[in-house]
């Protein structure tokens, strides 16, 4: 099985801040299947570390103003180019795990764009393909804990 993978969930320093964010469970579930890692905003060129941005109105904007959305649906459209080459899209119900709230990569709920950490209903540019594609995407927040003694290590809740 293939999942695809938010790399700063796996511990890869690609975040705007120039940190990652490693989450055990998503760990634990790359340890298990074969895990297709991927940084749109990395994909598309962005540099670490980087100014943060939000969605807002259908862009993506710095905290000055600056509209990123090209930067960030190019980065979606490689990261796409680079799933779909790994043949995760192929799988029967393909999965992608994803860094909650992102402009990119975050799923159903993202910051709003006011740099107040509010939220928003809204999908990440990535997450917005994926979707269409067919993908089941979900976010670190919902893989839960896994155990190396069962079968089928993670439950998606
Ligand atoms: Fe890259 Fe997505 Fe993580 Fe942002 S949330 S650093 S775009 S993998």
């Amino acid at each position: 099985m293939k999942v695809i993978v938010s790399q700063c969930l796996r511990g890869v320093a690609c975040r705007y801040d120039g940190g990652a964010k490693p989450n055990d469970a998503v760990r634990r579930l790359c340890s298990r299947v074969e895990a297709v890692g991927v940084c749109p905003e990395s994909a598309s060129g962005l540099p670490v570390p980087r100014p943060p941005a939000e969605q807002r109105d259908g862009h993506v904007l710095l905290r000055d103003g600056t509209d990123v959305t090209e930067d960030f649906e190019r980065g979606a459209r490689l990261s796409l180019e680079r799933v779909r080459a790994s043949g995760a899209l192929g799988c029967v119900a393909p999965l992608a795990v994803l860094k909650a709230k992102s402009p990119s990569c975050g799923s159903g709920v993202i910051y709003d764009g006011t740099y107040t950490g509010s939220l928003t209903k809204g999908d990440g540019a990535f997450a917005r393909l994926l979707k269409r594609e067919g993908v089941c995407v979900v976010t670190e927040d919902v893989v839960r804990s896994c155990s190396p003694s069962v079968e089928h290590p993670v439950a998606i809740v």
